[in-house]
């Protein structure tokens, strides 16, 4: 029996689960998935107890991605956007991975939509910064902007520190999409607005047709970013096709097969 799972505080109302069982059961294999909502503040010791337990591969949420990070063995990627969301046990020490990246190529991939061009990311938080530093792998340029101006200028100086030579990376804040989004071919709402209520950070009258919009908001699926930017002809992509890859791609991590794409879906769609 593999035992995988989820450590995070709350993890009560997480999609993981349904998403990662019903690719076992498609699979026939014999593995469970299951939720952990260990002490905030030592993200250590929730990776040492999973490891001495036999855990075969954990998914990391909020508060822990950060702190992760020091308890693995990051790759690349994950050390340079300084969150994991995937370990592996299979190695000593763990591996970490950070496949909320891959989430979000994945997802434009599966759309047809090239990142590169112009790309603009919503929002410099932990989703922000998986994406900003996801996109500037493949894109031109890549423009943050954020409500909190300073957190946008700070995300895109790590980036440009951790991607040196790569995309023309720039920050500021919410006004300046005014000028960014017309020329975009890229548009990631990395932020939480859209959530709660029916409300969109992008003005819709930015919004055209030679633009491609992926919302990371899940719940709801169709988000009023998503509705502006379809009524404007442009290409969208919605949240949950992001948490899919990011599933997916852990999926593949921990048991080096492919995984069962549309059985994954159609479960995590059931459940949204
Ligand atoms: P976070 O670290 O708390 O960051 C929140 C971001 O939203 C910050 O940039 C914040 O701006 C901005 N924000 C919040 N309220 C705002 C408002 N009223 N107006 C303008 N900006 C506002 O959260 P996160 O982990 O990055 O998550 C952000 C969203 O992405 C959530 O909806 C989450 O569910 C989603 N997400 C989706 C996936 C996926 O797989 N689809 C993965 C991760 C996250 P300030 O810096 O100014 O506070």
């Amino acid at each position: 029996m593999h035992v995988f799972g989820l450590i995070g505080n709350p993890v009560g109302h997480s999609l993981s689960p349904p998403m990662h069982e019903a690719a076992y059961e498609e699979l026939g294999m014999e593995a469970r998935y299951v939720t952990f909502e260990p002490d905030p503040d030592d993200a250590a010791a929730a990776v040492k107890g999973a490891a001495a337990l036999g855990v075969d591969g954990l998914n990391v949420t909020i508060p822990f991605k950060r702190d992760v990070l020091a308890a693995v063995d990051p790759d690349d990627r994950a050390a340079r956007i300084g969150a994991v969301n995937t370990v592996d046990f299979s190695t000593s020490p763990p591996r970490g991975y950070n496949t909320d990246a891959a989430g979000v190529r994945r997802a434009l991939e599966h759309h047809g939509v090239d990142p590169s061009g112009d790309a603009v990311v919503v929002g410099a938080g932990g989703a922000g910064r998986a994406v900003a530093f996801t996109l500037a792998e493949s894109c031109d340029a890549v423009h943050v902007a954020n409500r909190t101006v300073e957190r946008a200028e700070s995300l895109a100086a790590d980036v440009r520190d951790g991607l040196p030579g790569g995309a023309t990376v720039t920050g500021g804040g919410l006004d300046t999409l005014a000028d960014r989004v017309p020329e975009a071919t890229l548009l990631v709402n990395a932020t939480s607005v859209g959530m709660e209520e029916d409300e969109t950070p992008v003005p819709a009258e930015l919004l055209h047709t030679d633009l491609a919009v992926l919302d990371a908001v899940y719940s709801p699926v169709e988000t009023r970013l998503l509705r502006d930017a379809a009524a404007a002809g442009a290409t969208t992509v919605d949240g949950a096709w992001m948490l899919l890859f990011q599933g997916v791609a852990a999926f593949e991590r921990w048991t080096g097969r492919d995984a069962p794409v549309e059985a994954m879906n159609d479960a995590l769609r059931s459940h949204l």
